[in-house]
C-alpha cells in the first residue's frame, strides 16, 4: 500500500516535473527566437525615435501656400488661411485661424498692409518667438493714394520677377526654423526661382503680341500695377476704385467714358469678385467682358490656375487672346 502510494506520488511528481520542464522548454523558443526577431525591433524603434518632423507652416494666401510647397517640398506641412476663391482685403478671420497660428512653427504672409486683420490674430494666438515673415518686405511699393493701402499697393506677386523675391524670403524663413534642411531649401528655391524667371521672360514675350496701343487693362480692383509695370500695360481704371469705399454712380460713369475714349477692347473680371458690376460697365461701354483672371487667389485643380505659375500663365493668355 505504502509502496504503491509512493509510486503514485513519484508518478505525480514526475508528471509535474515534466510539466514544469515542458513549461521551461516552451518558454525557450521565445527566448531563443529573440535574436532572430532582433533586426525587426531596431527598425521599429528607429522609426519611433526619428519621426518625420514636418515644419508646420501657416500662410494667408493660396498663392503663397503654393510657393512654400515648391520650396519646402516634403519637409513642410502648409496650412492656408484664406479659402480658394476669396480675397485677402475683406477676409474675416475665424477661431480656427487663431488655432492655426498658435500651432505654427512659422507664418508667411504677403505684407504691405494686405492682411490688416492678421495683427489681431498674432496678438491673440502667436507663440513667443514665432517667426512671422512678410514676403513682400524687400520690395518697394507703388503709392496708390489710398488710406486702406497705407503701405502702397501690395499686389507684387502679379509680376513673376517679384514672385522670385518672395521665394528668397520663403527659403530664408524655412532655413531659420529648420537649419538641418538648409541644402534642400536652397536647391528647391534655386530651381523654382529659375522657373519663375523663365516664366517672366515668357510672359513678356507674350505681351508683345498685343499692339502697344491695345495693352490697356480694366479689372475689378487695383491688383495690376506690378503686372502692368513688368509686362508693359496701361491701367485705364478698375471698377472698385479706391479700396476703402464703394464706387459712386459718378465714378462708374467716368470709368465708362474713359473706356470708350481710350478704346479699351475688354474688361476683365477677377475670380474672387461677382461679375455683375463688371457686366454692367462692359454693357454700358459697349465692350466685351472676359472672365476670370486669377489675382488674389488660385483656382481649383481643374481651373487652369491651380498653381502660381499656371495662374500667371492663364492670366496672360486670357489677356493676350482678348486684346490682340
Ligand atoms: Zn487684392
Amino acid at each position: 500500500m505504502t509502496r504503491a502510494f509512493a509510486r503514485g506520488l513519484l508518478v505525480v511528481l514526475l508528471f509535474l516535473l515534466a510539466g514544469c520542464g515542458a513549461g521551461t522548454t516552451a518558454s525557450l523558443p521565445s527566448t531563443a527566437s529573440a535574436p532572430t526577431n532582433a533586426p525587426a525591433a531596431p527598425v521599429a524603434s528607429e522609426a519611433a525615435a526619428k519621426p518625420v518632423k514636418l515644419v508646420k507652416v501657416v500662410t494667408t494666401m493660396s498663392i503663397l501656400a503654393d510657393m512654400i510647397k515648391n520650396v519646402g517640398g516634403e519637409h513642410v506641412a502648409v496650412e492656408n488661411i484664406i479659402p480658394l476663391g476669396a480675397g485677402p482685403e475683406d477676409y474675416q478671420p475665424t477661431p480656427q485661424d487663431a488655432q492655426k497660428i498658435a500651432g505654427a512653427d512659422i507664418v508667411f504672409f504677403n505684407g504691405h498692409g494686405l492682411e490688416a486683420w492678421l495683427d489681431d490674430l498674432f496678438k491673440s494666438a502667436a507663440t513667443p518667438g514665432q517667426p512671422q515673415i512678410a514676403v513682400s518686405e524687400a520690395l518697394q511699393a507703388v503709392d496708390v493714394g489710398s488710406t486702406d493701402f497705407r503701405e502702397g499697393n501690395p499686389h507684387f506677386w502679379m509680376s513673376a520677377a517679384n514672385g522670385a523675391t518672395y521665394v528668397e524670403q520663403i527659403r530664408d524663413g524655412l532655413i531659420l526654423v529648420d537649419p538641418a534642411n538648409k541644402a534642400v531649401y536652397t536647391t528647391n528655391a534655386d530651381a523654382y526661382i529659375k522657373q519663375l524667371l523663365a516664366l517672366n521672360a515668357e510672359l513678356k514675350q507674350q505681351a508683345e503680341r498685343i499692339p502697344q496701343a491695345q495693352r490697356k487693362l480694366v479689372t475689378n480692383h487695383d491688383a495690376f500695377p506690378y503686372f502692368a509695370q513688368e509686362y508693359g500695360f496701361v491701367i485705364v481704371g478698375n471698377i472698385l476704385g479706391s479700396p476703402e469705399s464703394a464706387p459712386s454712380a459718378g465714378d462708374l460713369a467716368a470709368l465708362v467714358q474713359n473706356i470708350k475714349a481710350q478704346k479699351v477692347k475688354a474688361i476683365f473680371s477677377e475670380s474672387q469678385f461677382s461679375p455683375k458690376l463688371s457686366k454692367t460697365i462692359a454693357d454700358e461701354a459697349g465692350v466685351q467682358i472676359v472672365a476670370d483672371l486669377y489675382t488674389d487667389t488660385l483656382g481649383d485643380a481643374s481651373s487652369g490656375g491651380a498653381t502660381y505659375i499656371d495662374m500667371l500663365r492663364f492670366d496672360m493668355q486670357t489677356i493676350v487672346d482678348a486684346l490682340q
